[in-house]
Parts: C-alpha cells; sequence; structure tokens
C-alpha cells in the first residue's frame, strides 16, 4: 500500500525535469495526478502512459499557469475528474538570466508571472476545497536563488523570494484548519533549466558544492514525499534546502 493511496494531488509543471519526478513519486505511492504544462504535449502524454502503467490515474493538461481563469478551470475540472484534491505542488517555473543592466522588462514580467503569480494563481484555486475539508498539504518548490540571491538571477531570485515569503505567511493562515504548507528549495539540479549553463560555469558550480555532485530531480521528489507524509507532521512553514550543501549559511 502506497504512502498516498486514495489521494489526490495537482502538480504545476510535471511534463519534465522536477515536476516529471515529483508526478512520479507521487504515483508510485499510489496517489492519483492531474498535472499541466504549456508547451511539451508529446512528453506530458509520455508520462500519463507511464503513470497510467503503474496503475494509478494521471490527467495532463495544457494550461498557462499565468492565466488565473484556466488554471481555476483546471483545479475544478482535475477535482471532479480525479474525486478530490488533497495535494498541491507549484512547481512550474522558468528562468530568464541576465544582469539587471540588460533585462528588457518582458523578462522581468515572464519570470515573476510563471513563478510568482503562477504559485498564486494554483493556490488561491484550490485554497478552499483544502480549508473547508481541513487537511491537505501544499508544497512549493522555491530556489536557493529567493535567499541567497545569484548573479543573472533579479527576476527569479525575486519570484523565489516572494515564495519563500507567500509560504510562511499561507502556512500561519492554514494551519488551524489542518493544512500543512512548507517549501523545496532546491541547488543546481540536472533538468533541461541548466541545459544552458556551459562547461565552465558548471565545474565552478561544482567547486561550490560540499556534497560534490549536481542533484537529481529525485534528491528534490524524496523531499516532497517527506514533507507530505505523516513523519513531517510538525514541520511547518519551512523552506527546506535541497543543494549538496551550496547555500549553507
Ligand atoms: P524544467 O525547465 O525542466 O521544467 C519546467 C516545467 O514547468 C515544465 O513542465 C514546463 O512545461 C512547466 N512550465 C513552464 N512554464 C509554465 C507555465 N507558464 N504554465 C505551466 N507550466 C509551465 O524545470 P525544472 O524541472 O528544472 O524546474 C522545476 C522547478 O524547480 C521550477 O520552479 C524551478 O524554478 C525550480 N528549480 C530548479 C532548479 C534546477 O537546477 N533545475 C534549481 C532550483 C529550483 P513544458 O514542458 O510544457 O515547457
Amino acid at each position: 500500500m502506497g504512502l498516498f493511496q486514495g489521494k489526490v494531488a495537482v502538480v504545476s509543471g510535471g511534463s519534465r525535469g522536477i515536476g516529471r519526478a515529483i508526478v512520479l513519486m507521487l504515483a508510485r505511492e499510489g496517489c492519483s495526478v492531474a498535472f499541466n504544462y504549456v508547451h511539451n504535449t508529446a512528453k506530458a502524454e509520455a508520462l500519463v502512459s507511464e503513470v497510467q502503467g503503474l496503475g494509478v490515474e494521471c490527467v495532463a493538461s495544457q494550461v498557462d499557469v499565468c492565466d488565473f481563469d484556466a488554471v481555476k478551470k483546471w483545479i475544478d475540472e482535475s477535482k471532479a475528474r480525479l474525486g478530490g484534491l488533497d495535494i498541491v505542488v507549484n512547481n512550474a517555473g522558468v528562468i530568464r538570466d541576465k544582469n539587471l543592466l540588460m533585462m528588457p522588462p518582458e523578462d522581468w514580467h515572464t519570470v515573476i508571472n510563471t513563478n510568482l503569480n503562477g504559485m498564486f494563481h494554483v493556490s488561491r484555486a484550490s485554497i478552499f476545497h483544502l480549508l473547508k475539508q481541513r487537511r491537505g498539504h501544499i508544497v512549493n518548490i522555491s530556489s536557493i536563488s529567493g535567499s541567497i540571491g545569484l548573479v543573472g538571477q533579479t527576476n527569479y531570485s525575486a519570484s523565489k523570494g516572494g515564495m519563500n515569503a507567500f509560504t510562511k505567511a499561507l502556512a500561519k493562515e492554514c494551519a488551524p484548519y489542518g493544512v500543512r504548507v512548507n517549501a523545496v528549495a532546491p541547488g543546481f539540479i540536472e533538468t533541461d533549466m541548466l541545459e544552458g549553463i556551459d562547461e565552465a560555469s558548471r565545474e565552478a558550480v561544482l567547486k561550490g558544492i560540499p556534497l560534490g555532485r549536481i542533484g537529481k530531480a529525485d534528491d528534490v521528489a524524496g523531499v516532497v514525499r517527506f514533507l507530505l507524509s505523516e513523519e513531517s507532521a510538525y514541520i511547518l512553514g519551512q523552506i527546506i534546502q535541497v543543494d549538496g550543501g551550496l547555500a549553507i549559511r
């Protein structure tokens, strides 16, 4: 019997990378999953087949997290189709790295709209249901960039710093209703997001990681599982770093 047998989860940005690893982790634990994506229909459909092969219900929807009406419809339909909602994972995110001096306003707005406003949209569309049933979880996928700040990422750091503050405030709002809110802040994780990094920068990054390796998407998914489980029942409003020690303070 899986850890989340009979539960229902929604995961934003589930088609690739960390989101995909979280969808598979949930499915292996018996949880039905609805996830969204924006571009990669082929990857989304392949993941749905893989999850269904595990004997678990899975639905993928092409929904932009930046569009609140579309997100609301997606959450309502997922809830109806899968028979409830217990777990919300805000994972969809993008980078548009540039020093501020060279940053066009559209790169600022794209990152804030996707990472920060997207999280608000998905959480806002789900929260009434979670509070009303007096149980459930929200886990936000943040970044160490949100707490330490990284060069070239003023937009991304601001979005993730906002996500961290949102996590703490919402955790306090929801705790009296039995709903726990926490976040995971990955360091460097091997996904498409790191594709643009050249070999020299990768070497420099590796030098700063005490554990001496880039993380795997499953390193993040494992901590999400812990935060959703009863083993973390007394953890609330925390931003758990999963970074091989990169941002130890
Ligand atoms: P990827 O680029 O590999 O995947 C991003 C996912 O988000 C895809 O499924 C993508 O869908 C989806 N997505 C992007 N924009 C939207 C949107 N507007 N609406 C709906 N879905 C969207 O990223 P990662 O897996 O690396 O990152 C996942 C999360 O982890 C992000 O929040 C990121 O900031 C965070 N993170 C990642 C780190 C890393 O080193 N990789 C480090 C720290 C944090 P589609 O396939 O259709 O494009």
